[in-house]
């Protein structure tokens, strides 16, 4: 990893390869927040890391589009990093699904009439306060100003310059609202946090998460582009690419399994956490601790089941 100046990053950015990753520091060195990192993907689409979810930043012939927001209280520091690789301007800003680590810079952006566009239960989401037992905490509502100026049901097309932006709805899948977004000229699809690579993935079935449809939904990522595709996880490193992807899904579905199985013996979530379900995954995925996991993954297929 290279840690870079503005001037530097520019130069990379125009001539050097894809997959080339750089990292600012936004808060000096030391303590303090995680410095964000910039990948390259092509030389168009950078994904920029460290300030929550992923950012997908497309950059177009008069301005940008961010495909997620990551935290509220790092939105300034990624307008900065934003600032250092491209002069353009933020015209669209898209939400993959309504959670905190991915919407954060709708109040900052929105202020500045930025066009934010989401599936309409993340503008629904965004503008009520609600507890939420499944993520442990209580879901605030954002300021009018960030919430969602368009909205969508099923899915969409935005152009924009050489790039085209087509994204999709998939009901019930980590929350109600998520949408994962390809474009197709650049060969990147933002997964948001249908796709996680280096840790177990949230499941949030307070708003209808669960495991096996994100594993359903990865399948139908999988229909999308073709073997070169890469993709912008929620969490982990971008560019991704199928393999991995159906790795990701295999181990999913087997862990789900198992979660079934206990379902149907009627076990409590303490005693599916003792039985250590994801054990002989927790290295190859990179986890130490997967109790939070199971128990939320857990949460889901007990809530499948009491609505079916
Ligand atoms: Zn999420």
């Amino acid at each position: 990893m290279i840690e870079t100046n503005r001037r530097a990053f520019l130069q990379a950015l125009l001539t050097g390869a894809a997959g080339l990753t750089l990292t600012y520091r936004t808060s000096g060195q030391g303590r303090g927040p995680a410095p964000i990192t910039a990948t390259k993907l092509t030389s168009r689409v950078v994904a920029l890391s460290g300030a929550g979810g992923n950012v997908g930043l497309v950059i177009g012939p008069d301005g940008l589009i961010m495909i997620d927001g990551g935290l509220a209280n790092r939105a300034s520091d990624l307008a900065q990093a934003i600032a250092e690789v491209s002069p353009r301007m933020v015209e669209v800003l898209f939400n993959t699904h309504y959670h905190f680590d991915h919407v954060g810079s709708n109040e900052y952006l929105g202020k500045g009439r930025v066009r934010i566009i989401a599936h309409e239960n993340v503008r629904r989401r965004l503008g009520v306060r609600f507890e939420n037992p499944a993520m442990g905490r209580t879901m605030e509502p954002l300021q009018e100003v960030g919430r969602p100026t368009e909205t969508f049901r099923e899915r969409g097309t935005l152009g924009f310059g050489p790039e085209t932006l087509e994204y999709t709805h998939t009901p019930m899948a980590h929350t109600d609202g998520d949408a994962f977004v390809f474009l197709p000229q650049a060969n990147v699809v933002h997964a948001g946090d249908l796709f996680w690579t280096g840790r177990y993935p949230v499941v949030d079935y307070t708003v209808g998460g669960s495991l096996a449809a994100m594993a359903a939904t990865l399948a139908q990522m999988d229909g999308v582009g073709d073997e070169a595709t890469r993709i912008i996880p929620g969490h982990g490193a971008p560019g991704a690419g199928k393999a991995e992807m159906r790795q990701v899904r295999d181990i999913w579905l087997a862990i789900n399994e198992r979660l079934e199985a206990h379902a149907r013996e009627g076990r409590s979530a303490d005693d599916v956490v003792a039985a250590a379900p994801t054990r002989d995954f927790d290295a190859r995925v990179g986890v130490r601790d997967a109790e939070g996991f199971v128990r939320q993954a857990y949460g889901g297929v007990l809530a499948r089941r009491a609505a079916r």
